[in-house]
């Protein structure tokens, strides 16, 4: 039984709901729930208040496209990310892990079970292989019926597949996300797929002819050429509904990776030394500025999407690139904000925009009865996004952490990565391209 006494009230010059700014209000919470959100003044004495000077509250952060792994979840924690999706995994090990997030010092976990891919799944530990349109229904039914959050379709699942599998899982009451395939995004938003990540898809709808390779081909001054077209495509996009997650986090990690300096003792400090090693790359600098210039490109389509309203998440495609879990989302909600949305925007599409897109009315906003789930954020993040933010405390479903205590906890440079299947996936790619160690 919750008595008054369990209310505890937090406050600060600022607070976002998820939609817009309050200033000078409190949250009050109790049982894990926000009960109501009031001005600072009619906060009762006699509630245990913590008063944050010169900070900002902001709903619990979403991010909408993460490969979960044990190690990062005290991270995602640390910086303010009390939501994840799990967009390709294991189907028995994620669906463990989510029972699990509660007890642990782990954001929520929601999942989209595995990669459902074509005849050879890229990502074996992680996706499973359908050599039929009937195979790749049944793996739909089965998936869904497992309880996931979503269904994910990888980049071998021909573009003749989409109707049959989007009608599953719909009838099934799921969304379909999307990696696509090479017949580009445009199949993919006919058939009523819900969702497409990294703006894959849009290259063989506005170059078909391209040379080899992949996101990093939008660095190639050939791509600029593309521009009307890409109008066209970003027309056809807006038209059908789908929603775009275009995880710009990771085309900044690409060229990253490629310029060592780039990553600080920060960073790396709470990344294990054994995924450093499977994502390493020998220093290229031309490789890097390819992959910057590809990112700027990106940026300009995300661009042409924002101008004509097309619903966009926050998904940072951790672990990727050696940016730390958390951080990597405030880093997309940064590049977002290059791109065209205002910082409340960006910070909508980690919050409000992604918990309507899941249908969880209960996460990304601060009203009564939603989850308390709740960031505090030294200064004025609707002024302009951190670079570094500077989390003075991360509240999950009614309980606090404090930054440094969870990355305390993940200051274990060896920390053991068995029973993780993107582990096992990591290393099996690392060793097929010559296992490239540091000089
Ligand atoms: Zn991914």
């Amino acid at each position: 039984m919750s008595s008054a006494t369990d209310i505890y009230a937090v406050s600060a010059p600022r607070l976002f709901d998820g939609q817009q700014t309050f200033f000078d209000h409190a949250v009050l919470v109790q049982d894990g729930r926000v009960l109501e959100i009031v001005p600072r003044e009619s906060v009762p004495d006699t509630l245990t208040h913590h008063h944050e000077i010169g900070c900002t509250i902001l709903p619990g952060l979403i991010d909408t496209h993460v490969h979960f792994m044990r190690w990062a979840g005290p991270q995602y924690l640390a910086f303010g990310v009390t939501t994840v999706r799990d967009t390709g995994n294991d189907l028995n090990w994620i669906l463990e892990r989510r029972a699990e997030w509660e007890k642990r010092p782990w954001p929520r976990i929601l999942s989209l079970g595995p990669l459902i891919d074509g005849p050879t799944a890229a990502h074996p530990f992680v996706g499973i292989s359908c050599n039929t349109l009937e195979d790749a229904v049944s793996a739909v039914r089965n998936i869904c019926e497992r309880g996931v959050d979503g269904i994910k379709c990888y980049v071998g699942v021909p573009s003749e597949w989409f109707s049959l599998i989007v009608d599953t899982a719909h009838t099934a009451g799921q969304k379909v996300s999307i990696h696509c395939s090479k017949a580009g995004v445009l199949p993919a938003a006919r058939a009523g797929v819900d969702e497409f990540y990294h703006l894959d898809g849009v290259l063989a709808n506005v170059w078909p002819d391209h040379p080899p390779g992949w996101l990093n081909l939008w660095g190639l001054s050939n791509f600029s050429k593309t521009y009307d077209r890409q109008q066209e495509v970003a027309d056809i996009i807006s038209g059908s509904g789908i929603t775009a997650t275009p995880t710009l986090a990771y085309w900044d990690s690409q060229s990253r990776i490629r310029t060592p300096a780039s990553l600080g003792p920060d960073d790396l400090r709470c990344t294990p030394k054994a995924m450093r090693n499977w994502q390493y790359e020998h220093p290229d600098p031309a490789a890097s500025d390819q992959w910057r210039r590809a990112l700027e490109a990106a940026q300009r389509f995300v661009s042409l999407l924002i101008e004509r309203n097309v619903p966009i998440l926050a998904g940072s495609d951790i672990p990727c690139g050696l940016v730390p879990p958390g951080m990597s989302l405030w880093r997309e909600l940064q590049l977002l904000v290059e791109a065209g949305t205002s910082p409340t925007q960006a910070l909508r599409t980690a919050t409000s925009d992604a918990a309507d897109y899941l249908e969880r009315p209960e996460l990304g906003r601060l009203s009564p009865g939603t989850s308390a789930d709740i960031v505090v954020v030294k200064g004025n993040p609707m002024e302009e996004i951190p670079s570094r933010p500077d989390i003075i405390k991360t509240i999950r479903t009614g309980v606090i952490y404090q930054p440094k205590d969870l990355l305390a906890e993940t200051n274990w440079a060896d920390f053991s990565l068995k029973d993780e299947p993107w582990a096992d996936q990591f290393e099996q790619h690392w060793k097929n391209r010559g296992s490239p160690k540091p000089e």
